[in-house]
């Protein structure tokens, strides 16, 4: 497939289908206003191979995991930018009954290797193997480093500007892959839903808390560097409920660092875009193959699913013909 690609977002999703085009040669074009939509410039980066209220094994992980971090620490290592780091997550239950719950399911081996029988404490358990990405430093060096090399535009791209040949233009213009996270309105079951982190600072007698352990009992308590600690994400599913979970995350910031001396510097909000089935949208917009596609739909796991989507969107546009590739969007 021929012509400049043209990826419109710099979030995270467009971030990494960039990197992806570079690593192929392939020439391409990237837009985005700035950040302050971007649910990348907000969004805590974690991976933790154990999540939800089940204690689960995270969708993806297995095949995921290992080639998304490799992903990441390549890219360290071509920019020279530090991004990912590794974590341990001490996960307290709410109540005697789950912790009995978890007990019993890492006495059968069910987290292993994650959890392990000499990783549980008598509130908690310790859950080895997360990691984190700095998605705020990711977006700031990819955007110097294209801003550098001439194919960085930093304005919005307008869908009536998609056309393959625009009138009067030298350049011949390949397909548009939109990776504009909460802006994108034409995937039907594609839903916004609001997230919000507090960002604090933590200090005191008693110290900053150690870097490379999050506390977590539900909601996270992640240190950032610097002093500071982000502390999250609440899930809003309407708008009429934004205050209320905000008050239960400060809740929450006091009774887990109520070792510490603490303020509030921020409350930093965004969108995760999911879809019913809580798979990403991947594809190309049903009707117009080979000329507009979309990476979105990331939802809370964008770490994780964002790297192996973008290598295979860049395998994608290297190829000559559109009958080589998927048609529609895969959803
Ligand atoms: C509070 C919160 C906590 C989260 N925590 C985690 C976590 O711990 N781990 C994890 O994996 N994920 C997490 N996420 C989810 C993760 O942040 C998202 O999956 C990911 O950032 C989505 O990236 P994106 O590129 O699809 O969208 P975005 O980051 O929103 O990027 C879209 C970009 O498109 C640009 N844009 C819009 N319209 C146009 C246009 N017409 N032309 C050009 N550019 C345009 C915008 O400026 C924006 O920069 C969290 C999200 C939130 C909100």
């Amino acid at each position: 497939m021929s012509g400049v690609v043209r990826i419109a977002g710099q979030g995270l999703a467009g971030t990494l289908l960039a990197w992806a085009l570079e690593r192929r040669g392939r020439t391409f074009e990237l837009y985005d206003p700035g950040h302050k939509t971007s649910a990348s410039r907000v969004g805590a980066g974690l991976v933790n191979p154990v999540t939800g209220e089940r204690w689960a094994l995270a969708p993806g992980w297995a095949e995921r995991a290992t080639a998304a971090k490799s992903f990441y620490r390549e890219i360290e290592a071509a920019w020279g930018v530090a991004l990912v780091t590794d974590l341990r997550v001490r996960r307290a239950w709410r109540d005697e009954a789950e912790g009995r719950w978890v007990r019993a399911k890492v006495g059968r081996g069910e987290l292993a290797p994650w959890v392990t029988p000499a990783g549980l404490e008598r509130d908690a358990a310790w859950i080895e193997g997360a990691w984190r990405v700095d998605l705020p430093a990711l977006l700031a060096a990819g955007r110097r480093r294209w801003r550098g090399q001439g194919c960085l535009r930093e304005a919005a791209l307008r869908s009536d500007e998609t056309e393959w040949a625009v009138t009067g233009s030298a350049r011949e213009l390949g397909p548009v892959i939109w990776c504009t996270g909460a802006a994108e309105t034409r995937v039907p079951d594609l839903r916004a839903v609001g997230g919000e982190t507090l960002e604090l600072v933590v200090g005191g007698a008693a110290g900053e808390l150690p870097p490379g352990v999050v506390r977590h009992d539900g909601v996270w308590v992640l240190p950032v560097g610097g002093g500071r600690a982000w502390v999250g994400a609440s899930f809003i599913r309407d708008e009429s409920e934004r205050l209320a979970r905000r008050e239960e995350l400060r809740a929450r910031a006091r009774r887990q660092l109520a070792d510490r001396d603490w303020c509030e510097l921020a409350v930093l909000a965004g969108y995760r875009m999911t879809t019913a089935d809580r798979l990403p949208a991947a594809g190309w917009l049903p009707g117009r193959e080979g000329r507009e596609g979309i990476l979105n739909g990331l939802g809370s796991k964008g770490v994780l699913w964002g790297p192996g989507l973008a290598e295979d969107w860049a395998d994608r546009l290297g190829v000559n013909s559109v009958n080589q590739m998927d048609h529609g969007l895969h959803r």
